[in-house]
């Protein structure tokens, strides 16, 4: 997937796919996170899963709480902002 740039529309796709130096850094803030406030990989591969298929998500971003997902989806006590949840607290 090619870069954002000036003037792009905004994809449905995460930040590794569409600003990558950004995604680096919220990987790198997740990795800060102690392991109990973290969920499981699976269960965040399950989340990020909901945001790809979810119209709220704009270059890894969510429209409805302006969170970048890859951080959202990494917390174990996170949860979707839609109503009803997408994906809940693990
Ligand atoms: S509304 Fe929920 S599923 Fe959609 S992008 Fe935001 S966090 Fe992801």
């Amino acid at each position: 997937m090619e870069a954002l740039s000036a003037g792009a529309a905004p994809c449905r796709c995460l930040l590794a796919d569409s600003m990558p130096e950004m995604a680096a850094t919220v990987a790198d803030y997740v990795a800060t996170l102690p392991a109990e406030a973290r969920a499981a990989e699976e269960t965040r591969q399950a989340r990020l899963q909901r945001c790809l298929a979810c119209p709220s998500l704009r270059n890894g971003t969510c429209a409805l709480c302006g969170c970048y997902v890859e951080a959202r989806t990494a917390k174990r006590r996170s949860r979707c902002p839609a109503s009803p949840p997408k994906w809940r607290e693990a």
